[in-house]
């Protein structure tokens, strides 16, 4: 097993420890190591298939792996339930947007707000002052100032992804994992989130998945790229580009 260059678990955030899930025999992620820093933003690549997500499941508790650790913070996440890791300060964002179409976007923005706000809300709800300004500024931060009083139905697809991501940060995570967050967005969105997760990833940490390596380039400190659930390469995007086994597996497919 290859050890990474900076010291391991110190600084990190985030350590997966030969981390392995076998589904039906099937190992999708196979003794995978690697650690992230504090406000670092990291960029996992690799060809479909390579266990992405399948690693970001095991990181928010949506699947068990069969061995290894996920250690947050001094916790193992992989003894936790996912609403624990939600608490713990692990925000998750799956590929397809999940936001409640048939509210508005203030609606969506006032119903992630976290728990401390659950009282004011059993005592019927009020928009305090608070509140709206708290909204007000996530909404002005994902580029829906102008559409709170719109049905999230009403979006498009790329609106509904920062629509998302806002209700994501509204929570205040620690750890933010994103799966392929630019899927189906126009060239204008994609800068428009590349400039926004780079606004955000200061004083927290990222896992983006990406596959469109202009953006990547744009966004990543690091890149890890995966390849048949175990570590190929690691590094800045320019040793990654410059790996010859990257580019063996990518002009392989
Ligand atoms: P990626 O996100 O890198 O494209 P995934 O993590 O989705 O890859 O999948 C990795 C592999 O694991 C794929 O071959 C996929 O079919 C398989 N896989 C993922 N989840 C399951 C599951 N719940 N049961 C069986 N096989 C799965
Ligand atoms: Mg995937």
């Amino acid at each position: 097993m290859s050890m990474q260059a900076d010291r391991p678990g110190e600084g990190a955030i985030l350590s997966v420890e030969d981390l392995t899930v076998v589904f039906d025999g099937f190992k999708a992620v196979d003794g995978l190591s690697l650690s992230v820093a504090r406000d670092e933003l990291r960029v996992i690549i690799g060809p479909n298939g390579a266990g992405k997500t399948t690693l970001l499941d095991m990181i928010c508790g949506k699947t068990r792996p069969t061995s290894g650790r996920v250690m947050f913070q001094g916790r193992d996440l992989s003894r936790m339930a996912e609403h624990q890791i939600v608490r713990a300060g692990v925000g998750r964002k799956f590929q397809t947007p999940s936001v409640y179409e048939d509210l508005t976007v203030l609606e969506n923005f006032e119903i992630s707000l976290p728990r401390e706000y659950g009282v004011m809300r059993s005592l019927r709800f009020r928009r305090t002052a608070a509140v709206r300004e708290r909204i007000a500024a996530m909404a002005q931060q994902v580029f829906l100032a102008e559409r709170l009083a719109e049905k999230a139905g009403r979006l498009s697809h790329g609106q509904k992804q920062w629509l998302e991501i806002g209700m994501l940060l509204m929570q205040e995570p620690r750890l933010l994992l994103l799966d392929e967050p630019v899927a189906g967005m126009s060239p204008r969105e994609r800068e428009q989130t590349a400039e926004l997760l780079a606004r955000i990833a200061r004083g927290k940490s990222m896992v983006v998945i990406e596959h469109d390596m202009d953006f990547v380039k744009r966004i990543a400190h690091k890149v890890t790229v995966l390849h048949q659930g175990r570590l190929l390469s690691e590094g800045t995007v320019h040793e990654v580009q410059a790996d010859p086994r990257v580019r063996d597996v990518y002009l392989g497919h």
